[in-house]
C-alpha cells in the first residue's frame, strides 16, 4: 500500500504527483506527516547536547517537510478544487494541526532550548538571517506566554478562551442582524435605476423566498448595488440605515458591550505579556512597529488629503443640488459618484475589453517580467497538475538556470472558490550547499472565453492579474536558505509591496504597448484611453482617503490605547471620527459594532495597512519613474535587496536598503493627484 504523498516526489523538479494522489491518501498521511514531524521534534528536544543555532533552531526550520508538502497539495486542492469529500477531510484533519502546532508551542522542554539560544544570541556569530530565524522561534513562544508564571499561564489561557468566544458571538450577532433583514419591494418604480442584473438577482431571491417583486437585503452583492443606482432616496435611506445599524439596536444581537469586553480583554493580555497596548503587541511583528508610527502617518496622510477630499465634498454636493439635496446624506455618496464619474470619464469598461485578451496579457505580465528581472516563461506539458486548464511553466533566468515551477490557473470553475489570490506547493531554501526551488501557483476567475470569442478581460482583471504576479514573483525570486523565511513570509504590512507595485506597470503606456492591443484589429490602446483609466482610478480619491484613514483610525484608536474608561461605543467611535466626517452623523447608526475585521477576524491594529501598503508602493514606483519603468538597475535593486530576500530581515531595512531613504506619503499623493488640488 503506498501512499505518494508519503514518497518522496520522484517527479520533474519533486513537483507534486497529482495524478496519483487520490482524495483516500489524504487523511492515513496526514497521521503519518504528524508522527513523522512530531519525532523530528523529539529528536531535537532528547538531543543530550548543548543546544546549538545548527541542533535546535536550524533543525526545526527544516522539520515537518513531509507534513508542509501535503498541507499544501491539500488545503490549496481544497481552495482550487475542491468537493465535500475534500471538504469533509479538512473539517477533520484541521483540528489534528492545530493540536499538533499547539503541542510544539507549549512543548517546555523545545522552549527551554530556544531560549537558551536567544539569551545567548550575542555570543552565537550568527548571520542577519540566522539571527532572524533565532528571534522568530523565539516569539513564536514568548508571545503565547511561554515566559509566564504558572498563574499568568492560567490567566492567560481563561483570556484567550473568553476572547475566542466573544469574537464568535460577535460574528454570529452580526450575521444574525444582516439575515433578519429584508427590504422587499412590489412596485418596479420604486427600484428605478437598478441595472438589469441587480434586478434580476432581486428578483430571484424573492422567488426562493416564495414573494412577489424583488427582495433586497444587507449582503453586499445586493446591498452595494442599491446603494449606488436606485433612484428613490427614501428607500436608499432606509436601507442604509438599516445596514449601518446592525448589532445596534439594543436587542439580543447588540455587540456594544461584546465590543468593550474584547478591547478590554485584548488591552489585560497585552498588559500580562508585557506591552503597553494590544498595538504595541501586534505591531511588534509589522513593518510599522510602533502605534505611534501608524498615528503619525495617518495624521500625515489626513492633513494632506483633507482639503481635497472637502473640494471633493462640494463638488459632489453641487452636482447632487440639481435634484433639490441641499445636505449630502451618507445614502447619497454612491449613488451622486456613480453618476458623476459616468458624466466625467464615461469610461465604458466594455470597450476597454478586446485590449486585453487574456493570452495577450499573459504575455505581457511576462514580458514585463523579463525586461525587468530577465525571467523566462516556458511552457510546459510534462508537469503533473490537479486540472487539465492549469497551464504550467518552468521559469528560467538569464543565465538559463531554473528559478521556479509556475503553475497558472485562470477560470472559474465549480470547486473553486471566489476570487484571486497566489500560492505555493513548494516553498524556496538552501540545504547542503543545494538551492532548492519554489513551486508557484496563482489562482483567478477570470471571464472564459465562448464559441466565438477569446477570453476579454476587464480592466480590473487586468490589474488582478499583474497584482497575483507580483506576490508570484516574490515566491519565485525567493534565495533564503531558511523555508519559514523564505518569499512571501513576510510581515503583514509588508506582504503587498511586491504586488501593489506591479499593479503600476499596468497605467503605463510604454507597459502596455507590449501587450494592450485590440484582439481583432491589432491596435494598439490609445494614449487617450489610458489617460482616461488613469484619471477614473483616481475618481473622489480624497473622500475615498479619509474614508480608508477614519476605519484605520479607528482601529488604532480601540486598540492602541488604555481602554479600561471607555464606556459609550457610539460617543467613543464619534469622538475619533471627528476629524475626518464629511457626512452629519447617523444617530441610530454605529460603526464598531458590525467591524467585523477588528472584532471577529484576525485584523485588529492591522487596518491601517491597506493605507500603508498604497504608501509603499507608490514610494517604490517612484524610483521606476524617476529611473525608467524598465531600468534594469533598479530592478536588479528591488530584487537584490526586497524580492529575493522574503522576511529575513526587518523590513523597513531591507526597503531603506532599495530606496535610500524611508517611504514617506508624497508620491501616493502625487499618484491619486492629491497634491496639486
Ligand atoms: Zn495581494
Amino acid at each position: 500500500m503506498s501512499n505518494p504523498l508519503l514518497q518522496k516526489f520522484k517527479s520533474k523538479h519533486t513537483t507534486a504527483p497529482f495524478s496519483k494522489i487520490k482524495n483516500k491518501h489524504f487523511k492515513p498521511a496526514f497521521i503519518e506527516g504528524i508522527k513523522r514531524a512530531k519525532a523530528e521534534i523529539n529528536t531535537i528536544t532528547n538531543n543530550t547536547e548543548v543546544p546549538t543555532f545548527k541542533n535546535t533552531i536550524e533543525a526545526l526550520d527544516f522539520s515537518g517537510y513531509t507534513l508542509d508538502r501535503l498541507s499544501s497539495v491539500f488545503f490549496n486542492l481544497n481552495s482550487a478544487e475542491t468537493n465535500d469529500e475534500i471538504q469533509k477531510i479538512a473539517q477533520e484533519v484541521s483540528p489534528w494541526l492545530s493540536e499538533f502546532s499547539n503541542d510544539i508551542r507549549l512543548n517546555e522542554k523545545l522552549f527551554q532550548r530556544v531560549k537558551t539560544l536567544y539569551e545567548n544570541r550575542k555570543n552565537l556569530e550568527l548571520t542577519i538571517e540566522q539571527n532572524t530565524l533565532l528571534d522568530k522561534k523565539y516569539k513564536s513562544f514568548s508571545r503565547n506566554g511561554a515566559n509566564l508564571n504558572d498563574t499568568d499561564k492560567a490567566k492567560l489561557r481563561e483570556i484567550d478562551k473568553k476572547l475566542s468566544k466573544l469574537s464568535l458571538q460577535f460574528g454570529e450577532n452580526v450575521l444574525a442582524e444582516t439575515n433578519a433583514y429584508e427590504l422587499h419591494i412590489l412596485n418596479e418604480d420604486e427600484i428605478k435605476g437598478l441595472p438589469q442584473g441587480a434586478k434580476e438577482a432581486a428578483q430571484l431571491l424573492a422567488k426562493e423566498k416564495e414573494k412577489k417583486g424583488w427582495v433586497f437585503t444587507l449582503d453586499y452583492p445586493s446591498y452595494v448595488p442599491f446603494m449606488t443606482y436606485v433612484n428613490n432616496r427614501e428607500l436608499r435611506e432606509k436601507l442604509a440605515k438599516a445596514f449601518g445599524s446592525r448589532a445596534f439596536k439594543h436587542n439580543k444581537n447588540d455587540n456594544q458591550q461584546i465590543v468593550l469586553d474584547i478591547v478590554k480583554l485584548r488591552h489585560k493580555r497585552a498588559n500580562l505579556l508585557g506591552y503597553k497596548t494590544h498595538a504595541h503587541f501586534v505591531l511588534e511583528e509589522r513593518m510599522a512597529e510602533t502605534p505611534e508610527k501608524v498615528l503619525s502617518f495617518s495624521d500625515d496622510l489626513l492633513v494632506k488629503a483633507k482639503p481635497a477630499a472637502k473640494l471633493e465634498f462640494n463638488q459632489l454636493t453641487s452636482y447632487a443640488q440639481k435634484d433639490g439635496i441641499e445636505q449630502l446624506q451618507k445614502w447619497d455618496g454612491a449613488y451622486y459618484s456613480e453618476k458623476l464619474k459616468k458624466d466625467l470619464f464615461d469610461l465604458d469598461q466594455e470597450a476597454l475589453k478586446p485590449y486585453f485578451r487574456l493570452e495577450n496579457v499573459i504575455n505581457g505580465v511576462f514580458k514585463v517580467a523579463n525586461k525587468l528581472f530577465g525571467l523566462q516563461f516556458n511552457k510546459v506539458d510534462d508537469i503533473d497538475k490537479y486540472h487539465e486548464e492549469v497551464k504550467t511553466y518552468e521559469v528560467t533566468n538569464l543565465k538559463g538556470d531554473f528559478i521556479a515551477i509556475f503553475y497558472a490557473d485562470f477560470f472559474p470553475r465549480k470547486g473553486k472558490r471566489n476570487g484571486a489570490w497566489m500560492t505555493s506547493y513548494k516553498s524556496q531554501w538552501i540545504k547542503d550547499d543545494e538551492n532548492s526551488r519554489p513551486h508557484v501557483s496563482i489562482v483567478c476567475n477570470f471571464t472564459k472565453p465562448t464559441e466565438t470569442q477569446p477570453s476579454l478581460l476587464t480592466f480590473n482583471e487586468v490589474t488582478t492579474l499583474f497584482h497575483e504576479f507580483g506576490h508570484a514573483l516574490h515566491g519565485m525570486l525567493a534565495n533564503t536558505t531558511y523555508p519559514s523565511l523564505s518569499g512571501t513570509s513576510v510581515y503583514w504590512d509588508f506582504v503587498e509591496l511586491p504586488s501593489q507595485i506591479l499593479e503600476n506597470w499596468c497605467y503605463e503606456k510604454e507597459a502596455l504597448d507590449l501587450f494592450a492591443r485590440h484582439y481583432e484589429s491589432n491596435e494598439p490602446i490609445t494614449q487617450e484611453i489610458v489617460q482616461k483609466i488613469k484619471d477614473s482610478s483616481n475618481f473622489l480619491e480624497g473622500i475615498q482617503t479619509l474614508r480608508q484613514l477614519s476605519f484605520g483610525m479607528l482601529d488604532m484608536s480601540w486598540h492602541g490605547k488604555d481602554p479600561t474608561n471607555i464606556d459609550n461605543v457610539k460617543d467613543f467611535e464619534a469622538s475619533v471620527f471627528a476629524d475626518t466626517r464629511l457626512y452629519p452623523d447617523v444617530a441610530e447608526n454605529c460603526m464598531s459594532t458590525s467591524f467585523s475585521h477588528i472584532f471577529q477576524g484576525g485584523y485588529s491594529s492591522g487596518y491601517y495597512s491597506y493605507k500603508w501598503a498604497e504608501v509603499l508602493d507608490a514610494d517604490a514606483f517612484e524610483l521606476f519613474k524617476e529611473t525608467g519603468i524598465f531600468n534594469k538597475k533598479t530592478a536588479n535593486k528591488l530584487t537584490k535587496n526586497i524580492l529575493s530576500q522574503g522576511g529575513t530581515e526587518k523590513p523597513m531595512a531591507l526597503y531603506k536598503r532599495f530606496r535610500g531613504k524611508e517611504p514617506n506619503t508624497d508620491a501616493l499623493l502625487k499618484r491619486a493627484g492629491l497634491l496639486k488640488k
